[in-house]
């Protein structure tokens, strides 16, 4: 491991543990748990992959916006400095902002050093826009290897509702996938780099709202659910917790 990349990680990690502690009185389920949230409120994730578009992005802010709807989005490292005022209004609007490496590699067989320099890279240009944080990653297509996951010292993403809107390109479709398959906890894949699936995410905060659902970030969904992120960890949905 390069010393660039083993110190971008142990920055990571030193981040990620200051962030990690939990508040005051806050209670914190034994390993294996999962606690359900303690009010009514049915909690959800969508996340969003392949952006920031200055076509498409910015309109599914609007969106959300209006709804009181919060997101996460992966950004893919190299469209970031053309749309550095997108990625301001999705931190400033209360959304979280992960890393989905710089050119869309796939992970899974890629050498150490090539996703160091993807995973590195992109956080770095995150960081300019954003300044500090913690930003968690999405591996493109959701392929990594169990022993290249233990090398990340930030949480991982996956998802456990795919309506595979990047390939059907059809908001009804898209919509009747989503809503025939989830449930509270879950962490919904989409792409925000798709005009169909913008006006497919927006219909499914409306139809789920009106059912009693809240929209939040991957990182409040898991905590609402008493689960504490863990470095090197793919977590797949609140339920599950990792996967
Ligand atoms: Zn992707």
């Amino acid at each position: 491991m390069k010393r660039r990349y083993a110190a971008f990680f142990a920055l990571a990690a030193l981040m990620l543990t200051r962030s990690l502690l939990p508040p005051p009185g806050a209670a914190v389920a034994a390993a294996g748990e999962t606690r359900l949230p303690a009010s009514q409120t049915k909690y959800v994730a969508l996340t969003f992959d392949d952006g920031p578009r200055a076509d498409t992005t910015p309109r599914l802010l609007d969106g959300l916006r209006q709804r009181g709807a919060s997101a996460t989005f992966f950004l893919v490292g190299e469209q970031i400095d053309a749309n550095a005022d997108v990625v301001k209004r999705m931190k400033e609007e209360g959304h979280q902002v992960g890393n989905h490496t710089w050119s869309h590699i796939r992970i899974k067989g890629a050498s150490n050093a090539l996703v160091e320099a993807e995973v590195s890279k992109t956080d770095a240009e995150i960081r300019k826009v954003l300044g500090d944080g913690v930003y968690w990653v999405r591996p493109p297509y959701g392929l990594i290897d169990e022993s290249q996951e233990k090398l990340f010292t930030v949480p991982l993403v996956r998802w456990s509702v795919d309506p595979e809107d990047w390939k059907l390109r059809n908001a009804d479709a898209d919509v009747k996938a989503v809503l025939s398959h989830v449930r509270p906890g879950d962490i919904i894949l989409m792409h925000d780099s798709v005009p169909a699936s913008v006006d497919a995410a927006l219909r499914i905060v409306d139809t789920l709202e009106a059912q009693g659902y809240e929209f939040v970030t991957v990182q409040e969904l898991l905590e609402l659910y008493g689960v504490t992120p863990q470095p090197g960890v793919a977590y797949r949905s609140a339920r599950l917790q990792q996967g």
